[in-house]
């Protein structure tokens, strides 16, 4: 059988579309399926953290992203008499990654960017209000089906189906696996208001209003769009809580009806969750699909842009012979620990701001207010690296170039040998050939005060922005080289 594309995404949500604008800039032939015909309308995401931001530039959305994100400023939790128990500032300068650590933005507004850029490129081909109904696979391609929006079917084949299908996903239950849960699930009312012009003056930032009567957050959304989320409590009804008047009767401590307009109401289910498997031959999950987390730490959409942008360059290499079919086992490995990181993270943190028991809110409280808790961002590394120089599966830097280019923008999506000047010319032929066939752009001269600040002659960093390997000479560059995940041949 042939296929018909290179890549069949299932899913149009802001995964899937990051993914097809990634697979496009290295000219693969992407097909996207979605049963509705437009983008979600109202944002879920709030928050994006650098890495994800640096990850959409490399799809192409660098020019938009600079004038729609917001500053995130921090992140209070406070017990029930507004006293601070944790705090968590954020830098409103760009970070490591060439982009502020911490951003706000609208989730629409993304998507819209992001679908009109892949609408654009001729190697993607579009089908939306297209539901997916099976999904198949034989030694040489998977196979979609779909219905039309007039209800005929069609059969689709690609050499690999890629399944951003969200939470309930068909693809994850194609390829065979199961949701193991990490956490019990919460209910939590989520509400979007548009506030009027003579709104009181409400908080910057996100404040986490850890009461054990009715945990709250509240979170300064983009614009004039502020977000209140409410824990339900056992005995709630989840329809009532979601009404209009129920909502403003929540929310009166902040607002009076009149302040403000009431854009949505919607109880959602805050999930902990991790697919079993990642991939079965050419099946495969990628965001909602393969895992779910509360959003205390704002990190479902990250995790699922780092996810796209992990498949991204090993099934360019997979399709075009550089990488062999078991590179693609690597995906599950790196990432599958990594998001467990975030979603413990998050649990961590939920743990404190749902607690419900007065007596334990009360040690909590009591605990933080004599050695109160400054959090920071966690970076964990790459699954698969144990044993490996220490920066190996931790995330590069975006420095600028002597020219004034961004490191992701000057390199585009290959792996980047990022060297002192003549240490190039130092390695053997058999790096050079390698160097040669992996299509690695050499950076000679660049990003000293990095590599001074790690102490490295060369760092070899993949083109999903984690670092490969460092070096100090030579022939710690020729080793790095070797771990370089060409094909035999
Ligand atoms: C209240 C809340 C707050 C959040 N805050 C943050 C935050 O601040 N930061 C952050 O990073 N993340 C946050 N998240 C998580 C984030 O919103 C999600 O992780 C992200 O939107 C998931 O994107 P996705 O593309 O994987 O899936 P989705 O956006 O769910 O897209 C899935 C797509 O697949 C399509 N589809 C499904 N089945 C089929 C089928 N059979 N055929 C065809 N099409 C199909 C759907 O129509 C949909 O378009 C939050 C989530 C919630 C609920």
């Amino acid at each position: 059988m042939t296929d018909d594309f290179d890549v069949a995404i299932i899913g149009y949500g802001p995964v899937g579309a990051t993914l097809a604008n990634l697979l496009a800039r290295q000219s693969l032939r992407v097909l996207v399926l979605d049963q509705f015909d437009r983008a979600y309308t109202l944002p879920r995401a709030t928050h994006l953290d650098g890495e994800a931001v640096r990850i959409l530039q490399s799809a192409g959305l660098g020019e938009m992203l600079v004038s729609h994100l917001g500053v995130y400023p921090r992140m209070r939790f406070e017990d029930a008499n507004g006293a601070l128990l944790i705090d968590w500032p954020r830098s409103t300068l760009p970070g490591s990654h060439g982009w502020r650590d911490s951003n706000r933005f609208h989730q629409p507004e993304l998507e819209i960017a992001l679908r009109a850029r892949a609408a654009a490129s001729p190697s993607i081909a579009l089908r939306l209000g297209w539901r997916v109904t099976a999904i198949t696979q034989d030694d040489g391609a998977a196979i979609i089906e779909a219905t039309d929006p007039d209800g005929s079917t069609a059969r689709f084949t690609a050499a690999f189906a890629v399944g951003c299908d969200g939470a309930r996903s068909t693809v994850r239950q194609a390829l065979g696996a199961e949701l193991e849960v990490l956490a019990k699930p919460e209910q939590w009312l989520v509400t979007d208001l548009i506030l009027n012009d003579d709104a009181p003056s409400l908080p910057g930032g996100t404040v986490q209003y850890c009461d054990p009567a009715r945990p709250f957050t509240y979170i300064e959304a983009v614009g004039r769009r502020r977000r209140w989320e409410v824990m339900l409590l056992p005995g709630d009804d989840p329809a009532l809580f979601a009404t209009p008047d129920h909502v403003r009767s929540l929310l009166r401590r902040w607002l009076a009806p009149k302040d403000a307009e009431l854009e949505r109401a919607v109880v959602y289910t805050f999930n902990s969750a991790i697919a079993t498997r990642w991939r079965n031959g050419r099946l495969l999950v990628a965001g909602d699909a393969a895992h779910q987390t509360p959003p205390f730490l704002g990190q479902g959409l990250c995790a699922g842009l780092r996810d796209a942008a992990n498949l991204a360059w090993k099934l360019a290499w997979v399709l075009d012979g550089r990488g062999a079919l078991s590179l693609l086992d690597s995906y599950q490995t790196e990432l599958r620990p990594h998001v467990a990181h975030y979603i413990t993270e998050a649990n961590r943190i939920g743990a404190i701001i749902q607690e419900r028991d007065p007596a334990r809110a009360r040690a909590r409280d009591a605990m933080l207010l004599t050695q109160p808790q400054v959090l920071v961002p966690i970076r964990p590394r790459l699954g698969g690296n144990e044993g490996t120089d220490a920066l190996a599966g931790t995330l590069a830097p975006q420095p600028r170039l002597r020219d004034g280019q961004m490191l992701d923008d000057a390199a585009g999506p290959r792996f980047i040998v990022l060297s002192r000047t003549g240490l190039p010319g130092q390695v053997s032929d058999e790096t050079k050939a390698r160097w040669a066939r992996t299509d690695a752009a050499i950076l000679e001269g660049e990003a000293a005060d990095y590599l001074d600040a790690i102490g490295a002659e060369a760092v070899v960093i993949r083109p999903d922005h984690y670092i490969l390997g460092v070096a100090r000479s030579a022939a710690e560059l020729d080793k790095v080289t070797q771990a370089i995940p060409l094909a035999a041949g």
